[in-house]
């Protein structure tokens, strides 16, 4: 497009201004339909309420908020009170570029979010969905297999870098078969191999950006509270994944007297009598699924038919089960996640769970899925995530009436020989002559540097408080909601 001449623009815009003039002199009014005609025409094959369309579900349709009822695009709407948008940011174990590794971004009308697992890359997909770098916290780990936590070395030190300055990093896992199984221990073997890291990026001002604050419940606690908070509810039970220590959450949330949302996150495990005892009447139930196709998946997918067969029976959800266990479950949605998401299978996978189950059913993937859910209605679209994001600006709580920036721990003194230093090339060889930036070669500041709030330029204001005053909005129609 930029490559049209200017010429066949001119041309373009004249043709363009001669049709305006030729609809400007107005064309003569023809004579209207009859009721009859009109009715027929443009209601004739809609129900109008006449009658039920399609497969659908009742309460499963779009909500009149909804930018686009097809896709949501990232940024384009804010959550509202009394919604919980779920975004599957992760969706497989066999990590590839439209599926990265699990996990599932649960945000809350009451500005609340909270992260299920943290697998291998999902974090390309929080960032391209407009989620900050230091807004990933408050996650749950449902077990310690790479597959579900491995991007948390890098939310945990860049989380740190790009604004989680005055909070820690809070996870929340089981605990093991022994001590050295469990979340607590896993976090202090990160630390140790982030050592490096650590100590490197602390020239820079992180703040509190470098505490973790484990909750490492008992595995074994099943139905136990892993958190309460601000109307907000989570418990955990166990699951059968080949070793102690893999744990289901269920996330309540209380909008208020009469209104509440549930979403439930199993993680990895085989079908189990506490699932369905646990997750009972949950509006949003997830859980993992495997179809039973292993010898042809093994000629499609390269695993062998007897690694997949022993791996699915010692660890997982055949499709089958899924949908059985649904069905006890019977919940407003139920969604299945941790599964490839292929043209050829995906008849399959919908085939195994109708066996049992006929309520509404959609797969959590491949990455980006999106699912809005009010007390009334749901709706699941197709999250159009750019290939070359970047990232949000760091979300700040402004409460305080400040933006405080915490002073680095060390200086570059502190961490590296002067000689090092000292063979650093001249900028005054690489700069052009007339130009050179003021550098920043040592942080100015001796403290924390305090700015309050409203001296802060406006645009700063609006990117680093967007999720702060979305927050205070919500809050206050969901106060307003309750003393109704
Ligand atoms: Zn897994
Ligand atoms: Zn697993």
């Amino acid at each position: 497009m930029k490559l049209i001449s200017k010429t066949i623009k001119t041309a373009l815009l004249s043709a363009l201004s001669i049709s305006t003039v030729a609809i400007a002199a107005a064309p003569p009014a023809s004579t209207p339909s009859t009721e009859m005609e009109v009715k027929a025409a443009l209601f004739g094959g809609v129900p109008g309420g006449r009658w039920k369309e399609g497969l659908l579900f009742e309460g499963i349709r779009p909500q009149p908020w909804l930018q686009s009822a097809a896709n949501w695009f990232p940024g384009t709407e804010d959550v509202q009170p009394n919604e919980m948008r779920i975004t599957f940011m992760g969706t497989s174990p066999m990590i590839r570029p439209g599926q990265m590794n699990t996990s599932i971004f649960v945000e809350l009308g009451n500005g609340d979010n909270f992260v299920f697992d943290i697998g291998e890359g999902s974090v390309a997909n929080y960032v391209a969905a407009r989620v900050a770098l230091n807004q990933i916290n408050n996650i749950f780990l449902t077990h310690l297999h790479v597959d579900h936590f491995g991007a948390l070395p890098y939310v945990y030190m860049f989380g740190g870098w790009a604004g989680r300055w005055h909070e820690p990093l809070r996870i929340h896992g089981p605990s093991g078969r022994k001590p050295e199984f469990g979340t607590k221990a896993m976090v202090e073997g990160m630390k140790q191999m982030l050592a490096w890291h650590r100590q490197a990026f602390s020239v820079f001002p992180v703040g509190q950006g470098h505490d973790v604050a484990v909750t490492e419940f008992d595995f074994r606690d099943n139905g136990g509270t892993v958190y309460e908070k601000n109307n907000v509810k989570v418990i955990h039970w166990q699951r059968s994944h080949a070793m102690d220590g893999a744990s289901a959450y269920r996330l309540d949330w209380k909008i208020n007297d009469t209104e509440s949302l549930c979403f439930v996150w199993t993680g990895d495990g085989r079908p189990s009598e506490l699932d369905k005892k646990y997750a009972k009447g949950c509006d949003v139930y997830v859980t993992e699924l495997q179809q039973e196709v292993v010898e042809i998946n093994s000629g499609v997918q390269g695993v062998p038919p007897f690694l997949a067969r022993y791996t699915i029976d010692t660890h997982h959800t055949p499709g089958y089960a899924a949908g059985y266990v649904a069905n006890q479950i019977k919940p407003r949605i139920f969604m299945t996640t941790h599964m490839t998401f292929d043209p050829w299978l995906n008849e399959e996978s919908v085939a195994e769970v109708r066996e049992h189950w006929k309520g509404p059913y959609h797969f959590g993937a491949p990455d980006g899925i999106v699912v809005n859910v009010t007390p009334d209605s749901i709706w699941v679209r197709d999250g159009i995530l750019p290939d070359y994001p970047n990232s949000r600006a760091p979300q700040q709580d402004f409460s305080s009436g400040q933006l405080v920036v915490p002073v680095p721990q060390f200086k570059r003194e502190d961490l590296q020989e002067p000689f090092i230093r000292e063979q650093q090339v001249d900028p005054d060889k690489y700069y052009p002559s007339g130009y050179k930036p003021e550098l920043l070669e040592d942080w100015p500041v001796k403290k924390d540097l305090v700015v309050p709030y409203e001296n802060l330029p406006e645009n700063l204001k609006q990117s680093m408080g967007g999720h702060w005053e979305l927050k205070n909005k919500n809050q206050k129609a969901l106060d307003e909601m309750n003393n109704k």
